[in-house]
């Protein structure tokens, strides 16, 4: 079974906004085991988004159409698919009296135009709005499956979690049964991973492996289908071994884990402490950190030395090492991380120090950082980085790699 996703919407053709919609939805059908093969966006126009349902139609089991299913003119989802599919619209009273209950609870005068959010396909099975007032529906016909979902995203999101999926696994054969795994590696490019498993992404089939790169992290989703469930996990397994025998020292979680949760996991099992001096990353690291529930224990505290002044007077970098080596420096990182451990009297103590961007610092090029971390009051270990991207990419990076070498 594969899926097709059509956005209707004019504003995204004009670019105002960004198909956040289809990017959720093939996300969503990737983990129940559904491909998507195509996404279509198109405008509040009906000929033309009849014309992409037919093409649709030729060539996709599941159509899953999102947007204009609101009450104003330019909404003619509904409208368009009704005549496009032959089948009339008629008022649903369940959906009619959630549109009632609205307006008598925030005494709002409705309109004929808020009645036509209660009428559905014939024969449709709706999906009830939780967070706004347009129903979505599925209806087949000749074996297709059509799924119209609201635009707004904070309504399409919970309504295709709750409803939805199950609407779709509903169809697939119950006979298969989907697993996946998602396995994250930072350190390592998209296009150097890729290579090292060239041959496994080219011979896949069962399980299938999709490679994803975001921030720095590259993550592959591994799907298994068999009849019996502990086949399916069998087949990932095996994959992931084969997998990790050749880029396992990349490898550090699954699925929604992150490099931070890792390291608060790790600190906590090992009931180390840690201190933070932080110039470029302005105190994420430690934001990130003290946001994971429990971790906070692992934390001792840590000094934002954002400027010259505060390295110097708080944190007792040396005069020499500032004026001689300058403050993105091996030296200036180690003396921030032996410092600040002693300071806090923690454990470990990392340094974050580098050139965030846009422009260049002490002559050294934008994304030039440095880490240090001493462990025990020994002498600090620095790893340089050479990130060069945007201010924000190179902040965010910066926290990672901090987790990263700490986790090593
Ligand atoms: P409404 O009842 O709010 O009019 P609707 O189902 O008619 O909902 P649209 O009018 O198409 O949906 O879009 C409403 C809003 O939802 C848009 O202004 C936009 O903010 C958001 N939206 C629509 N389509 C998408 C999409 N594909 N991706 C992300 N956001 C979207
Ligand atoms: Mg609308």
């Amino acid at each position: 079974m594969n899926a097709e996703i059509i956005a209707v919407g004019s504003e995204l053709l004009l670019g105002q906004i960004t198909n956040t919609n289809a990017r959720f939805l093939s996300g969503q059908l990737a983990l129940i085991g559904i491909n998507v093969y195509y996404h279509t966006v198109v405008g509040d126009n009906a000929t033309r988004f009849k014309h992409a349902l037919e093409i649709a139609e030729s060539r996709s089991d599941f159509i899953i159409i999102t947007g204009g299913l609101g009450p104003t003119k330019d909404d003619l989802t509904k409208e368009t698919v009704a005549s496009h599919l032959g089948l009339p619209l008629e008022s649903d009273e369940n959906a009619m009296e959630q549109i009632e209950l609205f307006f008598k609870r925030t005494k709002r005068e409705m309109t004929e135009n808020n009645r036509k959010q209660a009428l559905i396909l014939q024969g449709a099975q709706v999906l009830p709005n939780n967070h706004g007032m347009a129903p979505g529906m599925v209806v087949t016909k000749e074996d297709k499956l059509y799924m119209l979902l609201p635009g707004p995203p904070s309504e399409l999101e919970p309504m295709f979690l709750t409803y939805g999926t199950a609407a779709l696994v509903g169809r697939l054969s119950s006979q298969e049964q989907i697993v996946s795994r998602v396995l994250r590696f930072f350190g390592i490019g998209e296009a150097l991973l890729e290579n090292e498993i060239e041959d496994l992404i080219d011979n896949q089939s069962n399980p299938t492996i999709a490679p994803l790169a975001a921030e720095g992290e590259v993550t592959l989703r591994l799907t298994a289908k068999h009849s019996v469930i502990s086949s399916a996990i069998e087949l990932i397994d095996e994959m992931e071994e084969k997998i990790l025998s050749r880029v396992g020292q990349y490898f550090y979680g699954y699925d929604e884990i992150s490099l931070m949760d890792e390291l608060a996991k790790l600190l906590k099992e090992n009931k180390l402490t840690i201190s933070c001096a932080e110039s470029l990353t302005g105190g994420m690291f430690q934001e990130q950190f003290t946001s994971i529930p429990g971790a906070g224990g692992s934390l001792k505290g840590g000094v934002i030395c954002y400027t010259n002044e505060v390295k110097a007077n708080v944190l007792h970098v040396r005069k020499e090492t500032i004026e001689h080596d300058g403050v993105v420096s091996r030296k200036c990182a180690a003396e921030l991380a032996e410092n600040v451990a002693s300071l806090m009297n923690a454990d470990i103590g990392i340094s974050f120090t580098g050139v965030a961007g846009p422009d260049e610092l002490e002559g050294k090029p934008v994304g030039t950082v440095y880490i240090g971390i001493s462990v025990n009051g020994k002498p600090a270990a620095v790893e340089k980085l050479n990130l060069g991207g945007t201010r924000a990419a190179n902040r965010i990076r910066t926290v990672k790699y901090g987790c990263y070498f700490l986790l090593k």
